[in-house]
């Protein structure tokens, strides 16, 4: 089953950028996901073209009108196509390995990617749309971000990578950081890997790891142990 994404820009040519490459790459030419990209800007029906307003109530910058932004999303996606609506914002619910689990056993998405000020809130309730944000900073637009969540969708879909087991042991799968990697040369500038990974001993290999992961996440990430 082909994961569909479609992606509604002001930017279609950001598309597929970074995901025309490497395991993402391959998997769109092999089918694994597709991807369509709708310039919201089509839709406008002014001789300008124009997509944007000023804000009601006043204020700095300019705001994405809803109407043109509801045509696009219509068009795109019609009433029972029943794939998750998405809005990049830094508004929005933070993006967790879990959400981008459950989007990638899913059918697609589609995404809407905000610019100026944002988007009119009322196409956001109108159209169901879930805010998503990818971290506490503003982007200049919801493109980056939507290339951020798609990466990581895309990289979870069956047969994207190479070795599936290296999935398991990721940062964040088991609520904790991931431990720290090695490989040769055995020494560099005067620093050896740690003596227990070149032991052979698996279960002081795994004991290890497994500490060094708790530790890390204790000293970085205090909130994923809470969580946990
Ligand atoms: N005025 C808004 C920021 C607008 S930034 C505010 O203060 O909340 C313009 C667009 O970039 C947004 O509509 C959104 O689509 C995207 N964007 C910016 N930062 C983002 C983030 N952290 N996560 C996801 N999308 C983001």
């Amino acid at each position: 089953m082909t994961f569909r994404a479609s992606v509604l820009t002001l930017y279609p040519e950001m598309f597929p950028g970074a995901l025309g490459l490497s395991l993402a790459g391959r998997a769109l030419e092999a089918g694994t996901w597709s991807l369509d990209v709708t310039q919201i800007r089509d839709f406008a029906t002014d001789r300008h073209r124009t997509v944007d307003d000023t804000p009601a109530g006043g204020g700095a910058g300019m705001v994405m009108r809803a109407d043109i932004l509801a045509k696009a999303i219509d068009h795109v996606a019609p009433a029972n196509d029943t794939r998750p609506r998405l809005l990049m914002s830094p508004r929005g619910r933070p993006l967790t390995q879990a959400r981008v689990r459950e989007l990638a056993a899913g059918a697609g998405a589609v995404i809407v990617c905000g610019r100026f000020e944002g988007v009119d809130q009322r196409v956001i309730d109108a159209r169901n749309l879930e805010e998503i944000s990818v971290g506490d900073y503003i982007l200049s637009g919801g493109e980056p971000a939507a290339l951020v969540l798609l990466d990581a969708v895309v990289r979870l879909l069956p047969g994207v990578m190479g070795n599936e087991l290296s999935g398991a042991h990721e940062s964040f799968e088991g609520g904790l950081l991931e431990y720290p990697h090695y490989t040769r040369p055995q020494e560099f500038e005067g620093r050896p890997i740690p003596d227990v990974l070149t032991s052979g001993n698996h279960g002081k290999t795994a004991a290890w790891r497994r500490e060094q992961a708790e530790t890390l996440t204790r000293e970085r990430r205090p909130d994923l142990l809470d969580k946990r």
